[in-house]
């Protein structure tokens, strides 16, 4: 009983919703059993059916590049909806509690706070590791879910793998390994660990290294037991068939990703060694992302608000914790890049008294 306690009773108890497609697989000459319009689609292509509530199609293709098996796999509308799902799977609103490393990614604790779910904060070092005493304090914790983002956001430095194995050995409730910029970082993924983990959760996403952030379609790999109850509290219809085609033809130029990647991750070099250089620059920290965080010895949101009178937008975070300071950079092409850095030199040479010195 890997999950004794940690799924919602009112879900244990409730009956899944039996969709038309469920009780019907694959097409008939004749489907007159989900209220479809079977006369097509108004506008130029034809959606007129349901798509597969189980996304066969992309599980396959996906389970083979991964090397899981499909029922290793839940799709999501963005990884966001797997981050939800799980909350409202093991939490009870009013009642239970998740814990997440801040600074982070924001969405768990929106999640949290949307199903009136406590949220409990284990602040990572000022260099942004989770702290020595991690794995004990989450071990005597009675939260049902913690949040690891690794690589995190916006930090983007990877977790230490022996922190992680030990909390995934004595932490009681379910360990979300985000992993939504893993396609950026040289660690093995965590997917790699899953028979021999039953509480692990690890999520990737299509919107990151694949390109597709308008597709939306995000990725939980688990034990198949704890996919099964994804499934069962899921929207029947979450992933479209729209984003479904699209996701079939990513996946068979699946070669075609790592040229994409080791260009990202050029960029991302030329920053990492240039942005240091710039007398604003107080600290470019390690990244096994698609991004930089990047500390300003300067007012950062001043900087920030010259970027963007140049047309260029990065991410504010100065006010998350342990981020004052902060600004974070995506890696963009070549030549957005560069025109960041010269934006970001002119700022230091032309207005050295439009950025007043922090603290
Ligand atoms: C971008 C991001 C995601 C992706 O969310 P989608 O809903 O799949 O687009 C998930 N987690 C983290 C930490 C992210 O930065």
């Amino acid at each position: 009983m890997p999950y004794a306690g940690l799924i919602r009773p009112s879900v244990e108890r409730m009956q899944t919703y039996s969709s038309a497609r469920d009780e019907f697989e694959g097409m008939a000459p004749v489907m007159l059993d989900a209220n479809e319009n079977s006369l097509g689609s108004v506008g130029p292509d034809d959606f007129s059916r349901y798509p597969d509530p189980h996304q066969r199609a992309i599980k396959l293709e996906l389970a083979k590049l991964k090397g899981v098996a499909p029922g290793n796999i839940f799709l999501g509308n963005g990884s966001d909806e797997a981050i939800d799902l799980l909350v409202r799977l093991t939490c009870t609103p009013g009642q239970d509690s998740i814990v997440i490393c801040p600074p982070t990614y924001g969405m768990y604790e929106v999640a949290a706070n949307l199903n009136d779910v406590r949220v409990q904060r284990l602040p990572l070092t000022p260099d942004f590791h989770l702290p020595a005493d991690a794995a004990e304090t989450l071990a005597a914790s009675t939260a049902k879910l913690v949040f690891l983002c690794s690589p995190n956001n916006p930090t983007g430095n990877l977790f230490a793998q022996e922190t992680v194995e030990t909390i995934l050995r004595t932490f009681r409730g379910i360990v979300v390994v985000d992993e939504a910029y893993a396609d950026f970082s040289p660690a093995p993924s965590w997917t790699t660990r899953l028979p021999e983990f039953p509480r692990l959760v690890v999520l990737q996403t299509f919107s990151k290294a694949w390109g597709l952030a308008g597709l939306r379609l995000g990725v939980a790999y688990a034990a198949p037991e704890l996919i099964g109850y994804l499934n069962k509290i899921k929207p029947p219809y979450n992933i479209s068939t729209a984003t479904q085609q699209h996701a079939l033809a990513a996946l068979a130029a699946a070669p075609q990703l790592p040229e994409m990647q080791a260009e990202l991750l050029a960029g991302r070099e030329v920053l990492a060694s240039e942005l240091p250089r710039l007398a604003i620059v107080d600290h470019v920290f390690p990244s096994d992302a698609n991004f930089l965080l990047v500390r300003f010895n300067v007012d950062a949101t001043a900087v920030y608000d010259q970027l963007r009178a140049r047309g260029i937008v990065v991410r504010n975070r100065t006010t998350q914790p342990g981020c004052a300071g902060c600004l974070r950079l995506t890696v963009g092409t070549a030549a957005e890049n560069a025109v960041l850095l010269r934006a970001l030199t002119e700022i230091v040479t032309q207005s050295p008294n439009a950025v007043t010195s922090a603290h």
